[in-house]
């Protein structure tokens, strides 16, 4: 699946070709995805792209006839082809531009989205409205983090990766940011304190820039093959390392399940 990394490369990788650019048609091959693609996406034809946002996993294409939303789901995919190109299985949407390209989205599994908003969706769409600051602004801090958990029994993991609190800290990156900062993961959220929320904070911060960094390796991917820049390979400490040797102590980690999600820990390393 798709994180908020991966999302953010895609973004970096369709962006240039999108902005500025305008919408000559609207191709909607199959409509069930998640949703049903509206048929108000057909009225963005003539629509002058002007930015490319994300926000969370959500893409968010700025037009001069309002907004639209996308999601990649589980197996979502955008590549920028030229408009003839072949059209091949799960090709359910295409955004043709005037200069001769489109945005083609193929998503197999269908648990993507194309939704449309009057309004910049930031605020006002409900997909969007009620989600916690992006990890990577200022507004995500170990002051805010601390405050927002105070009383809260859930554990630190499960916190963290609460799109409430706070968008994009997927299971992986849970996972490796609690090693990384020494902590738990099934401590509750409450009891952390500033100081250990002071040693997190930048450690989510730092592991997402890495990810991000790595992904960008893959930019010209967008205008090929697949369109895919496929999950980052990243040195992971514990992820998928159950039951193997701590590479800082060199006990066991253990493996267990938190909020039905894979968990793995050093028991010596993280308290
Ligand atoms: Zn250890």
């Amino acid at each position: 699946m798709p994180e908020l990394p991966e999302v953010e490369v895609s973004r970096m990788g369709i962006a240039p070709h999108l902005e500025g650019q305008q919408i000559d048609k609207v191709v909607v091959r199959d409509r069930r995805l998640r949703w049903p693609i509206p048929e108000q996406v057909e009225n963005f034809a003539g629509a002058l792209i002007t930015q490319v946002e994300r926000r969370a996993k959500y893409l968010i294409l700025h037009t001069d006839k309002g907004y639209l939303i996308l999601h990649l789901g589980m197996s979502g995919k955008l590549r920028v082809v030229p408009r003839e190109s072949l059209v091949v299985k799960h090709d359910h949407f295409d955004l043709q531009l005037t200069n001769g390209q489109c945005l083609r989205f193929n998503d197999a599994r269908r648990f993507g989205c194309v939704l449309v908003s009057d309004v910049h969706p930031g605020l006002e769409h409900p997909l969007l409205r009620d989600l916690g600051p992006e990890p990577l602004t200022d507004a995500f801090t170990a002051a805010y983090l601390h405050s927002k958990s105070r009383s809260k029994q859930q554990s630190i993991k499960t916190f963290i990766m609460d799109n409430h609190v706070v968008v994009g800290v997927g299971n992986i990156y849970a996972n490796e940011s609690l090693f990384k900062a020494g902590i738990h993961p099934k401590r509750a959220a409450g009891k952390v304190s500033l100081a250990r929320y002071q040693k997190l904070v930048p450690i989510i911060k730092e592991i997402l820039t890495a990810a991000i960094a790595q992904g960008g390796t893959t930019l010209q991917d967008f205008t090929q093959a697949d369109g895919s820049p496929g999950y980052f390979k990243q040195h992971l400490n514990v992820y998928g390392r159950g039951g193997k040797q701590c590479m800082v102590c060199k006990s066991e980690l253990k493996e267990i399940r938190l909020g039905q999600r894979s968990t793995v820990y050093c028991a010596q390393c993280q308290r």
